[in-house]
C-alpha cells in the first residue's frame, strides 16, 4: 500500500526501550535525526524494569552501584531530551521496505505492530530477549496457588514486608531476589537442586554471608494452603528428606524462555532462537536494518548480554545508521560537549 504524503517518516526507529534502545535514541537525538521508540511493554526499561526492578546494578559506568529501576529513570530522562515519538503498548509485527519516493535516496521501511504502521529510513532492532515467559515446573499444585502466593515476575518488593518467602532457583534472578528481599522480608530460604550457581560471584558471596537461609540440592515437592500457600514441602534430592516450611510466598526464579517471536519472521540472518546476526557495524542482512543489545551477536562471539555491550552496541549502530540517512555522511560524530553547546 503507498504510503501517504501526510505519513510522518522518522530517520531512525528503535524496536525495544530496553537500556540498549533508550540510550539509542538519545544517541540519535544527539546526531540530530528523527527518532521513534516502539515498545510492547507500557514502560521502558525492559528486563530492568519487568524482571528487576528493585535490584542493585554494579556494572554501570558512572554509578557504583544504582537501582535498576533508577537506571531505567535516568535513561528515559536522558532518551527524552531530544523530544523522541514514544510507541508504547506497541508490538513490533512485520517490516517491509521500498524505494524512498521523496526527496531522499534508500528505503522507507514500515513497520506493522499490532496497534498501526510506522515508516522509518533506518531501524535499530534493540528487543533484547524479545517476548519473554518464565520457566514453569510442571506440577498442579504450584498452577493452583499461581497469583495466591505463587510469583513468576516480582513487581513490588514491598508486597513481601514481613513475608516469609521461599525463592526457588540458582541463577541471577534467584541471588538478586533473595539479597532483595532480605532486609524487608520476615524470613527468605532459598532452594537449589544443585551445586553451584549461575549468578554473579560478588552476589553469590554475598548470599552466604547474608541471613538467607541458603539449601543446595534441595527441591520443591508441593504446596500446601486453602486459598492462599501456607506451607512448601522441600526434599534434600540426595537423601529425599522432607522438610515442611511455613511461607506466605513462593517465589520461581527458574529463568525464561526467550524467543524472538515475530522477529524471527523478517528474513533476517539469526543464530538460534535468541539471537540476529550481525556484522562490527551491527548491521543486520537487510539494508538500514541494525541490531544492538542482548539479540544482537556478531559472528565468532559468544554472547555477552549486558547493559554496558549494549550501549557500545547501539552507539556503532546508531553512528553507520547515520550515513545510511544522510549519505556521505561521517561515521564519527564528534564529541558532545561540542552538540550540547550547539544547541
Ligand atoms: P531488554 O532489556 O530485553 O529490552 C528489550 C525490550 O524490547 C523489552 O522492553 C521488550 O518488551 C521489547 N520488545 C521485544 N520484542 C518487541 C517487539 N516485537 N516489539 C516491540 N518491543 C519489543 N546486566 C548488567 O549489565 N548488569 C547486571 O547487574 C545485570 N543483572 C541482571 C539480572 C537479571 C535477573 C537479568 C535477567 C539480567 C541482568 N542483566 C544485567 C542483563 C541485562 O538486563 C540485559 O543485558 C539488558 O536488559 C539488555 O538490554 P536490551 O535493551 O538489549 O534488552
Amino acid at each position: 500500500m503507498a504510503r501517504k504524503e501526510t505519513d510522518p517518516i522518522f530517520d531512525i526507529t528503535f524496536i525495544g526501550a530496553g537500556p540498549t534502545g533508550l540510550f539509542g535514541a538519545f544517541y540519535a537525538g544527539l546526531r540530530e535525526m528523527t527518532v521513534k521508540v516502539i515498545e510492547a511493554l507500557p514502560q521502558p526499561g525492559g528486563q530492568l524494569l519487568a524482571l528487576y526492578p528493585e535490584k542493585m546494578i554494579f556494572d554501570t559506568p558512572g554509578f557504583p552501584e544504582v537501582q535498576a529501576k533508577e537506571l531505567v529513570n535516568r535513561l528515559a530522562q536522558q532518551a527524552l531530551m531530544w523530544n523522541p515519538t514514544m510507541a508504547f503498548g506497541e508490538r513490533a509485527l512485520h517490516i517491509n521496505s521500498a524505494p524512498a519516493d521523496d526527496d531522499q535516496a534508500g528505503l522507507i521501511w514500515t513497520i506493522e505492530t499490532d496497534k498501526g504502521k510506522h515508516l522509518s529510513r533506518a531501524i535499530v532492532i534493540t528487543a533484547g530477549i524479545g517476548a519473554f515467559q518464565p520457566i514453569k515446573l510442571k506440577n498442579n499444585d504450584f498452577d493452583r496457588f499461581e497469583g495466591a502466593g505463587v510469583e513468576y515476575l516480582v513487581g513490588d518488593i514491598h508486597a513481601y514486608v514481613d513475608q516469609s518467602v521461599l525463592l526457588v532457583g540458582g541463577g541471577d534472578s534467584a541471588v538478586d531476589w533473595a539479597l532483595a528481599l532480605e532486609p524487608i522480608a520476615r524470613e527468605v530460604t532459598l532452594i537449589h537442586r544443585r551445586e553451584g550457581f549461575r549468578a554473579h560471584d560478588s552476589s553469590v558471596n554475598k548470599l552466604f554471608k547474608s541471613t538467607v537461609d541458603t539449601r543446595i540440592f534441595y527441591e520443591l515437592r508441593e504446596l500446601q494452603g486453602k486459598k492462599q500457600v501456607e506451607r512448601a514441602v522441600i526434599f534434600d534430592n540426595r537423601t529425599d528428606e522432607e522438610f515442611v516450611l511455613d511461607v506466605d510466598a513462593v517465589i520461581f526464579a527458574l529463568g525464561f524462555k526467550a524467543d524472538l517471536g515475530p522477529i524471527r519472521e523478517w528474513g533476517l540472518k539469526t543464530i538460534g532462537r535468541r539471537y540476529v546476526q550481525v556484522n562490527n557495524k551491527m548491521e543486520t542482512n537487510l539494508p538500514g536494518v541494525f541490531a544492538a543489545g542482548d539479540l544482537a551477536i556478531q559472528a565468532e562471539m559468544d554472547p555477552l548480554n549486558l547493559i554496558v555491550v549494549g550501549y557500545g552496541q547501539v552507539t556503532v549502530a546508531v553512528n553507520y545508521a547515520y550515513t545510511v540517512i544522510k549519505p556521505g555522511g561521517k561515521v564519527f560524530p564528534g564529541h558532545s560537549s561540542e552538540k550540547r553547546s550547539d544547541s
